[in-house]
């Protein structure tokens, strides 16, 4: 954002001049039209009475053209200033903004630009129907005819719909849909049934007196829940208390609270995200924040790369030249750096756990082999490279 600011000021200071520049101009304009004007009229005048031109007359035109030169003279050289000031502009944008983005990436990731346009295509239709952005995401499909079948967006469609309907206060859909996975979601520890059913008692309680027997009776569905949460539950029903004195005047206001159901739609997403096996965030958002993270030391990377001019570092497809920490947020599995080579093995240089038990990169297997013989580089056991096996993590 600073760096819009600085160069929008730049941009300001050029237009400032420009609508300076054109006041100046209209006005000497308006002044040499009219001097020239009156010029050509005395000459008129006298070109009438036949008379041959006189020193006063002569001397007034000589006059007239110098001012026009001085005046030409001098706007040009204010132009030429206004140059200095639009020039200022282009250097603020690139002191501020990374002008090279695109030379970070190499086009040879992808295989064709075909598949590249579909890939990201999708990832934007998966981000949208993550977002809740149904209606965008149809249309973007149909026009640029992206065939996404029913059972991709299905998952996107039921999770927004109850979202939609949390956002309403509605807490139905939310239930029915726990209910119906208890058993997984239990697997998960996740608490999301027993925390809709403790709003749906909140909201009852909410009711004041007279909803108290419906209160009571819906407590029972705590039952399940009793030894994961009790002293959830302990709270819930102290609170019965306060019933007719008003929950907002008790010490369990804080039950009111409307920060349950921001809560309450973050455990929703979060726990039904991992029972359907989607991300909490769209991979398009999560590529996008790495991508910021990791830009400006790929911009340096690059940076020195060509200043050695040693061009090859960067070959691999599916991996950088540097290792480049993203934080705990963007650790998704685990990776293995050979050993000997100090590469993160890929799906074409796999690990390989040797017959000794250590695990080194299938290309640094390949260099150690001599003589159809591997000795280990750790413990110097000599055996057979075909023996090595390989890990998957
Ligand atoms: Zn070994």
């Amino acid at each position: 954002m600073e760096q819009c600011t600085s160069v929008e000021r730049e941009v300001d200071k050029v237009l400032q001049k420009f609508l300076t520049y054109g006041q100046h101009f209209e006005q000497s304009l308006e002044e040499l039209l009219h001097c020239v004007g009156r010029l050509r009229a005395e000459l008129a005048r006298a070109a009438l009475q036949g008379t041959s031109l006189s020193a006063t007359l002569s001397s007034v035109m000589s006059q007239c053209c110098q001012k026009i030169r001085d005046a030409v003279q001098k706007l040009a050289s204010d132009h030429k200033d206004i140059h200095g000031s639009v020039s200022r502009v282009g250097k603020a944008i690139d002191r501020n903004f990374d002008s090279e983005i695109c030379g970070v990436v190499s086009d040879a990731v992808w295989d064709s630009q075909e598949k590249q346009q579909q890939t990201l295509q999708l990832a934007i239709v998966e981000h949208l129907y993550q977002q809740g952005m149904l209606s965008v995401a149809e249309e973007l499909c149909q026009e640029s005819t992206l065939n996404v079948d029913l059972d991709f967006k299905q998952p996107f469609l039921e999770l927004n719909r109850i979202l939609e309907a949390l956002h309403r206060h509605d807490l139905g859909p939310a239930l029915e849909w726990a209910v119906s996975h208890r058993q997984p979601l239990l697997e998960l520890n996740s608490s999301l049934e027993f925390k809709l059913h403790r709003l749906h008692f909140i909201h009852l309680l909410a009711g004041g007196p007279d909803k108290q027997l419906e209160a009571l009776s819906y407590a029972r569905h705590f039952q399940p829940f009793a030894r994961l949460h009790q002293r959830d539950i302990q709270v819930m029903m102290g609170s019965l208390v306060y019933l007719r004195l008003g929950l907002e005047k008790s010490p369990y206001c804080h039950l009111l609270d409307n920060s349950h159901w921001a809560e309450i739609c973050e455990t929703f997403t979060r726990d039904a995200c991992s029972l359907l096996g989607l991300s909490v965030e769209s991979p398009l958002s999560v590529s996008f924040a790495s991508g910021c993270v990791a830009l400006p030391m790929l911009m340096n990377i690059k940076a020195v790369i060509e200043q050695r001019q040693c061009t090859g570092v960067w070959s691999h497809k599916d991996e950088l030249p540097i290792e480049i920490e993203l934080g705990m947020k963007c650790w998704f599995h685990s990776v293995f750096a050979c050993p000997i080579l100090r590469q993160q093995t890929s799906e074409s240089n796999p690990p390989i756990k040797l017959l000794c038990g250590h695990v080194i990169s299938q290309d640094a297997l390949n260099k150690l082999v001599n003589g159809g013989k591997l000795k280990c580089p750790y413990c110097p056991v000599e055996q057979n490279p075909a023996d090595g096996k390989r890990i998957i993590f």
